[in-house]
């Protein structure tokens, strides 16, 4: 099953802005700021306000305003960052396994090159 959630995982405490991030939108439903190690020239998280483990967490006990919410501010984000026209991925690592880090749900948005081909 899924792990509890963990109230002092760094993205809460970047929510709660007890740790300092370079944010680039917040709504009511979701914030997104520069990932601290940036793996394209833009690379931008964006997380829900909710608190929420993983993707499986959100879709399970996530309403369907804060789903909704959450997935119009990732493409949101992506345009307001001027991303659209040339094209970006989007990335969530759900669970250890696959790569998942922090344990508040996160979607990775990566653009500002070509991306290639996907890798998995
Ligand atoms: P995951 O591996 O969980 O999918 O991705 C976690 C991401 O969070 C990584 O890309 C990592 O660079 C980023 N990250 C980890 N700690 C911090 C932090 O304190 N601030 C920011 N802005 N990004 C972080």
């Amino acid at each position: 099953g899924l792990p509890p959630y963990d109230e002092n995982n760094i993205f809460a405490r970047i929510l709660r802005g007890e740790i300092p991030s370079k944010r680039v939108h917040e709504d009511e439903w979701a914030v997104a700021f520069h990932d601290i190690a940036p793996q394209a020239p833009t690379h931008v998280l964006v997380i829900p306000r909710g608190a929420y483990v993983s993707l499986a967490d959100f879709a399970t006990r996530g309403s369907e305003a804060e789903v909704a919410g959450f997935w119009r501010a990732v493409a949101t984000v992506a345009k307001s960052l001027g991303l659209e026209d040339a094209g970006y991925r989007t990335l969530s690592n759900m669970g250890r396994a696959a790569g998942q880090e922090v344990p508040h749900f996160h979607v990775h948005l990566f653009g500002g090159r070509p991306l290639g081909p996907m890798l998995v």
